[in-house]
């Protein structure tokens, strides 16, 4: 009989073992089944196929954990705490983890400098997810960039993390306060895929002195860039001026007022941080210049290959001069969607600078409806986008209250399904559509998102995330469409429904599609 495993094998044989314990049978012998038919039509099987457990254990989160507390309660996030700038290509596998070590830094050096003294290594070990598909996610390169000093707004990624890559064993010092100690990448421990950890992207830092730890702190990436850490106590905010916990409260609130749902968030957004209308309005042209910037670089970037083993082309500038020189306008408005969509989530690949919006992987989406609406396309004003931003930014919230945004906890529904609503919300808003169909636009988009699994090939953020940035970008406005040209009062499916799905969804999904490659395209697509 052929060995099952063996890469050298023509035709795989079945595999007739016995199941693990605790594993069914009837799934057991269909993946082995799918194995020798993969092996058959692809020459060589799969060495992950024979890793990935058959009974892979959910996801399960610590109630402690703020981003849990937080699901009860009037939505309290922030525009500057949910659109963030910082190097890919990932939000919880290269924003979060050097924002933690970053802050972990900041607390080590509050040490009194007798105990600095003493210091003689920083120690990070990644657990769960992070340590899973860190490696394609360049979390170490990451993690130790904010060890030495480095956050992810401000960090050039091409000066520090690519140099990082090419330069290995290079030592970095790190100064504590009069004492000066090295780090470097092997500090940074790719530790336990599996466990009971508190969240699916737990880390620990460490300062220690020879054998013995001077400081201490878990931590954990909770997506979207968001941090926690073990006794978080979230900072004390305002109440706002709309206390909403769903979509049908948003819905609400407007008809009360007469105001639409940008107006609404920009008044909670005042109420709940103190900070005026003209201070957010700025960041918000902060986060329009950065997400026009992404896309502008990664369609002017020569056709090349990506890093990372699976050897991708880049294709956002061909698909954009196709687009450009076609003659039927339908075709050119779904080719340039989708070209700015490939463009900011290749840039994403590259580890450029991307935004958040909600995450890292869906870094395509918002930018390429942006781009949409912009000069490139239905040229509305950059206060139109300003306000489609904070439109986008409600039905985001939402999805973070009741459901998740990482896709460690639930899948690719989770990144670029939550996108592609906030791009449906964001086109109505930007042109003056009713708050009810830009609610009705992000739950058409989100619902036919849901159940979409994440599993990156290899690990990297590449396949699917690219294409499927442009697919999320194009159901932005099929979203938008159909809930203009329906009578909005008609639609059976509420917003508020679609994100209950996307949580259950999210709860009940194997976890080998939870960023972890253990499963779908991670291991049926055999790289040569
Ligand atoms: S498959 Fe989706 S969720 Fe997973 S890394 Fe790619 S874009 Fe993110």
């Amino acid at each position: 009989m052929n060995d099952p495993t063996s890469t050298h094998s023509a035709i795989p044989a079945l595999d007739f073992t016995e199941p693990q314990p605790g594993s069914d049978r009837r799934t057991f012998m269909v993946r082995s089944a799918m194995a020798t038919a993969i092996g058959l039509l692809g020459g060589q099987v799969n060495p992950l196929f024979a890793q990935a457990p058959a009974n892979a254990q959910p996801v399960k989160l610590d109630p402690n954990l703020n981003v849990v507390k937080q699901s009860k309660g009037p939505v309290m996030t922030l525009v500057d705490e949910f659109y963030k700038v910082g190097p890919g290509p990932s939000s919880s596998h290269t924003i979060g983890p050097m924002r933690i070590t970053y802050d972990f830094y900041q607390r080590a050096i509050k040490l009194p400098q007798a105990q600095l003294d003493q210091a003689t290594a920083l120690k990070v070990h990644l657990y769960g997810s992070l340590s899973a598909t860190g490696k394609g996610h360049g979390t170490e390169r990451a993690a130790l960039a904010g060890l030495i000093g480095y956050e992810p707004a401000t960090i050039d990624p091409v000066a520090v993390l690519d140099k990082m890559q090419a330069e290995p064993n290079k030592t970095y010092p790190v100064k504590l306060g009069t004492k000066t100690i090295n780090s470097s990448l092997a500090d940074i421990i790719y530790d336990a895929t599996k466990g009971d950890f508190p969240h699916a992207n737990t880390m620990t830092c460490m300062l220690m002195a020879g054998d013995k730890v001077l400081l201490e702190q878990e931590y954990y990436s909770v997506g979207g860039g968001f941090i926690e850490w073990k006794g978080y106590t979230p900072p004390k905010k305002n109440p706002p001026k709309y206390p909403y916990q769903s979509m049908a409260e948003v819905i609400a609130f407007t008809k009360r007022d007469n105001i639409s749902i940008a107006q609404l968030a920009m008044a909670n957004e005042t109420s709940i941080s103190g900070r005026s209308e003209a201070e957010i309005n700025a960041f918000l042209d902060k986060i329009i210049g950065a997400m026009r910037a992404t896309v502008k670089t990664g369609l002017a970037a020569p056709t090349s290959t990506l890093p990372g083993p699976i050897k991708l082309k880049t294709k956002a500038g061909d698909v954009y001069r196709s687009a450009m020189a076609e003659q039927l306008p339908a075709r050119k408005a779904i080719g340039i969607v989708s070209a700015a969509a490939l463009a900011g989530s290749e840039e994403n690949a590259r580890g450029h600078l991307v935004i958040t919006a909600p995450t890292g992987g869906s870094a395509g989406v918002m930018p390429a409806v942006l781009f949409s609406l912009d000069a490139a396309g239905a040229k509305v004003s950059d206060q139109k986008l300003r306000e489609g931003l904070l439109a986008a930014a409600v039905v985001g919230y939402l999805c973070k209250h009741h459901a998740t945004l990482a896709a460690a906890e639930g899948g690719c529904q989770a990144e670029i399904g939550v996108a592609s609503a906030m791009g449906a919300a964001m086109i109505a808003q930007a042109l003056d559509a009713a708050p009810q169909i830009a609610a009705n636009g992000a739950e058409g988009a989100l619902e036919h998102h849901l159940g979409m699994t994440c599993d990156p090939v290899a690990g990297f953020v590449q396949i699917p995330c690219i294409e499927r940035c442009a697919f999320g970008a194009v159901k932005s406005w099929t979203g938008f469409l159909i809930a203009k040209d329906e009578i909005p009062a008609n639609r059976r499916v509420d917003f508020d429904s679609t994100v209950q799905a996307l949580a259950i969804t999210a709860k009940e999904m194997n976890s080998k599609y939870k960023e972890t490659s253990e499963g779908g395209l991670a291991v049926s697509l055999t790289l040569c």
